[in-house]
């Protein structure tokens, strides 16, 4: 059989990681003709393709070798891990990509007098986790029932069908309209790139180091600024001690003014008003912060 030489990246179709997802793609340089209903989206510049699937379906399309890459969720990944065990090609997270972000956590009723984990023993927790929630309940020696339902597990206390429920937990407004309280968290998630531990070694493999090093230069350019500002050389140390944390600042003369400096520092998160304001009194001048569009070290 043939091998592909085209790409093939999985992503959610339609949910929380639609769009947060094609937005990351195309500041990497990927364009896809338009056919969002359609599973299969043929790649217009770059030989990468995309296919639009339920979230769910992504580790296992990628364990199957059907696409290279999925953009998924760390706790649809994990869960996938555990549930598919031994028998299934192991995955990699190649990088977490800072959008979708939730926790698996354990809420209990706000009646449930939750002190330790200890106290869920011989309880039914309600999730769609169960791997997850299996995981966590050995670690803790926790005898306890996983009851696994694919949606509304926020309303199975409620119903009675459960004592507590695991699940995902952003805000935490739907725990509170449900007169849950959370006690645990299971899980840190975010959106992240995933991928079998072992690159293709052709055309495909190359295409991956070049979108990882793309998607590198676009996560960073995301939190950089680039600071600039003046300053004469008596301040100068006064005020790099105070410059946020980042590689070191250039130094440019100023034409006519051999007393002053230009400085030009790339700052590795915002640069807030509180600290501008700092930096100028120790002597900065003409400053200005500059969001980054694009990075390639
Ligand atoms: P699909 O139809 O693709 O199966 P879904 O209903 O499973 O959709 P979404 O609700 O769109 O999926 O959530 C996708 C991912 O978004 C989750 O797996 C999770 O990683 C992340 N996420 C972030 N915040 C939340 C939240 N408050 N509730 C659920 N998921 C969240
Ligand atoms: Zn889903």
């Amino acid at each position: 059989m043939k091998t592909r030489d085209r790409l093939r990246i999985a992503m959610q179709k339609s949910g929380r990681l639609t769009e947060p997802a094609l937005e990351l793609l195309n500041r990497c340089g990927l364009t896809f003709r338009q056919s969002r209903d359609k599973l299969f989206c043929f790649g217009d510049g770059e030989p990468v393709d995309l296919l639009l699937v339920r979230d769910d379906d992504i580790p296992g399309l990628i364990a199957q070798g059907v696409c290279e890459l999925g953009i998924v969720g760390r706790n649809v990944m994990n869960e996938f891990q555990l549930a598919a065990g031994r028998d299934s090609a192991p995955l990699r997270e190649w990088r977490p990509l800072g959008f979708g972000r939730c926790r698996l956590s354990i809420a209990v009723p706000q009646e449930f007098d939750y002190r330790r984990p200890q106290d869920l023993a011989g309880q039914r927790i309600a999730t769609s986790y169960p791997g997850l929630l299996g995981e966590w309940l050995r670690t803790h020696g926790v005898d306890a029932t996983a009851v696994t339902l694919s949606g509304s597990v926020e309303i199975a206390p409620k119903l009675g069908t459960a004592d507590a429920i695991c699940d995902l937990v952003q805000s935490g407004g739907t725990l509170v309209a449900n007169q849950l309280r959370e006690t645990e968290v299971l899980l840190e998630s975010e959106a992240v790139l995933a991928g079998p531990v072992a690159l293709p070694a052709d055309e495909r493999g190359d295409m991956i180091d070049l979108l990882l090093k793309r998607l590198d230069g676009v996560i960073q350019v995301r939190e950089s600024r680039l600071l600039l500002l003046q300053t004469s050389r008596a301040t100068l140390e006064a005020v790099t001690r105070l410059l946020p944390g980042g590689p070191q600042p250039t130094l440019l003369p100023v034409l006519g003014q051999p007393d002053q400096l230009m400085l030009q520092a790339l700052c590795a998160g915002e640069v807030s008003w509180r600290q501008l304001e700092e930096i100028k009194k120790a002597g900065a001048r003409e400053m200005f912060v500059l969001p980054v569009e694009k990075m390639l070290a």
